[in-house]
Protein backbone atom coordinates (compact mmCIF):
# COMPACT_ATOMS: atom_id res chain seq x y z
CA UNK A 1 0.00 0.00 0.00
CA UNK A 2 1.38 3.78 -1.12
CA UNK A 3 2.06 6.24 2.36
CA UNK A 4 3.23 9.16 2.26
CA UNK A 5 6.66 9.83 3.20
CA UNK A 6 6.02 13.04 5.13
CA UNK A 7 3.92 14.12 7.44
CA UNK A 8 1.60 16.95 5.89
CA UNK A 9 2.47 20.03 7.07
CA UNK A 10 -0.27 22.45 8.33
CA UNK A 11 0.34 24.56 5.42
CA UNK A 12 -0.08 22.37 2.97
CA UNK A 13 -3.12 20.72 4.69
CA UNK A 14 -4.94 24.34 4.99
CA UNK A 15 -3.97 24.98 1.21
CA UNK A 16 -6.33 21.76 0.59
CA UNK A 17 -9.06 23.09 2.61
CA UNK A 18 -8.82 26.36 1.11
CA UNK A 19 -11.73 25.24 -1.19
CA UNK A 20 -13.68 23.15 1.64
CA UNK A 21 -15.67 26.65 2.49
CA UNK A 22 -19.50 26.18 2.05
CA UNK A 23 -21.52 29.16 -0.19
CA UNK A 24 -24.96 29.65 0.93
CA UNK A 25 -27.61 28.69 -0.91
CA UNK A 26 -28.88 30.31 -4.02
CA UNK A 27 -32.77 31.17 -3.68
CA UNK A 28 -34.85 32.66 -6.57
CA UNK A 29 -38.65 34.30 -6.38
CA UNK A 30 -40.80 31.59 -8.26
CA UNK A 31 -42.37 33.83 -11.49
CA UNK A 32 -45.81 32.43 -10.14
CA UNK A 33 -46.09 32.72 -6.49
CA UNK A 34 -43.19 35.02 -5.53
CA UNK A 35 -41.85 32.13 -3.61
CA UNK A 36 -38.28 31.72 -2.62
CA UNK A 37 -37.48 28.65 -4.45
CA UNK A 38 -33.88 26.85 -5.82
CA UNK A 39 -33.17 27.74 -9.03
CA UNK A 40 -34.15 24.35 -11.42
CA UNK A 41 -36.71 22.97 -8.95
CA UNK A 42 -39.96 22.95 -8.62
CA UNK A 43 -41.31 25.71 -6.64
CA UNK A 44 -42.22 24.10 -2.98
CA UNK A 45 -45.99 26.23 -2.41
CA UNK A 46 -47.43 26.02 -6.02
CA UNK A 47 -45.87 23.21 -7.51
CA UNK A 48 -45.31 25.48 -10.81
CA UNK A 49 -42.24 25.58 -13.07
CA UNK A 50 -41.25 26.99 -16.04
CA UNK A 51 -44.62 28.46 -16.77
CA UNK A 52 -46.93 25.45 -16.16
CA UNK A 53 -48.24 23.90 -12.97
CA UNK A 54 -46.43 20.45 -12.16
CA UNK A 55 -48.55 17.64 -10.18
CA UNK A 56 -47.71 14.22 -9.10
CA UNK A 57 -48.78 11.54 -7.07
CA UNK A 58 -45.19 11.51 -5.19
CA UNK A 59 -45.48 15.53 -4.31
ZN1 LIG B 1 -44.50 29.27 -6.75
Amino acid sequence: MAVPKRKTSPSKRNMRRSHHSLTPKQFQECPNCGELKLPHNLCQSCGHYNGREITSEEA
